[in-house]
């Protein structure tokens, strides 16, 4: 019987099980990335730490402090290592401590100053015919994914597979990543009498608005896809498809595959950081309270099983429901971030799975 394939995941947990330097969590990051041959894979080479910068109010960010910890470390290991996120991120990294003097290495936009520096790859997938690739993390030799593990509207879980599909891609291909959802929700003005019955048994505030016009708009980050707006309409002027977010999801797993591919084997590490688990993306320019209580630090060379494991780490904390905006309701879903985002968050680790991106199946190994 052929013997399932798994990959290892390190894990550096918070707590803190005595109150010695050595047991906190930077002291654990800095053991974590050592159990990693960092000379093989990054010597002499340009190294891209892809992070998501966030914006305005957030401050829940990845703190500077493990940061700078991996770029000492990617240093240390011979790397040239630089920080990146899009051009238009890049005005907001000093409001959050991210400098080349606190950090270390220098920030580098992913697709030039201008934001136009790419490389069209093609994918092929429905209207995903093809994507730009930032310039800046295609002429990289290395990688390193260092995400912020939170909810995410669209997607149910944004950490490695977003910052890599929407992260290195440029803006005009994020559009298009987010067109394959399609037209999942249509709304007949025709037929609507404008009782806003559907707004009223949303659970989603401002999935459903009205306009001056009295006209219906639906913002799809915002949709949970449970159907309450179509089955309460009295009019049948709602209708519902939600095809469309497994076609977004395996469009970032495809979108991740054509980034990955632009680097040699055994050139990228992935860093899921799982503290200030928000439900929310860094993009929103603020911050709410962490679900559940920090999980810790998450690496391994394969996306496809950090993400598992980060998700399944999520799974077992208790949520704090006192973190939820009062104004949100969960709903149904095997998974916390699926009972409040209604999209199932694993299922763009498994597209990732299915198109040969690694294996959901991981050990994880402790790091003390
Ligand atoms: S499907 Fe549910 S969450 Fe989405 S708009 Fe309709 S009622 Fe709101
Ligand atoms: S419930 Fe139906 S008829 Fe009433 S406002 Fe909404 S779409 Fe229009």
């Amino acid at each position: 019987m052929p013997t399932k394939k798994f990959s290892i995941v390190t894990f550096a947990s918070s707590k803190v099980k005595e109150l010695r330097r050595h047991a906190t969590l930077p002291v654990k990051f800095e053991k974590q990335l050592a159990s990693y041959p960092l000379d093989k894979m990054f010597a002499d080479k340009q190294v891209a730490i892809k992070i998501h910068v966030g914006s305005d109010m957030g401050f829940t960010t990845i703190h500077p402090l493990f940061i700078r910890l991996l770029v000492a470390a990617v240093k240390k290991a011979g790397g040239k290592p630089f920080i990146t996120d899009g051009s238009g991120a890049m005005h907001n990294a000093k409001a959050r401590g991210y400098t080349e003097d606190v950090l270390g290495a220098p920030l580098i936009a992913a697709a030039g100053v201008a934001n136009t520096y790419s490389y069209a790859r093609k994918i092929n997938y429905r209207s995903l015919k093809s994507v730009d690739l930032c310039g800046n993390i295609v002429d990289a030799d290395a990688m390193i994914v260092l995400s912020h593990g939170k909810g995410h509207g669209n997607s149910g879980f944004g950490a490695a597979i977003k910052n890599l599909a929407m992260g290195c891609v440029a803006r005009d291909s994020r559009s298009k990543l987010h067109r394959l959802q399609g037209q999942q929700f249509t709304w007949d003005p025709d037929k609507c009498t404008r009782c806003r019955a559907c707004a009223e048994n949303c659970p989603s505030p401002d999935a459903i608005t009205f306009d001056d016009k009295n006209d219906l708009h639906w913002f799809d980050h915002h949709c949970r896809y449970c159907r309450h707006c179509e089955e309460s309409c009295p009019k049948g002027a709602i209708k519902i498809d939600s095809k469309g977010t497994y076609y977004f999801q395996r469009g970032m797993a495809l979108t991740t595959k054509a980034v990955l591919d632009t680097f040699e084997p055994n050139r990228v590490l992935f860093i899921n950081v799982m503290l200030s688990i928000t439900p929310f993306c860094d993009c929103w320019g603020f911050s709410t309270p962490a679900l559940v209580p920090d999980i810790g630090i998450l690496a391994a060379t394969d996306v496809v099983a950090v993400e598992q494991a980060s998700l399944d780490l999520v799974k077992t904390e208790d949520f704090i429901r006192s973190s939820l905006p009062e104004s949100m309701k969960l709903s149904e879903g095997a998974h916390l971030f699926e009972q409040i985002h209604g999209k199932d968050p694993y299922l763009q680790v498994q597209c990732a799975e299915e198109i040969g991106l690694g294996h959901r199946a991981y050990r994880l190994e402790s790091v003390e």
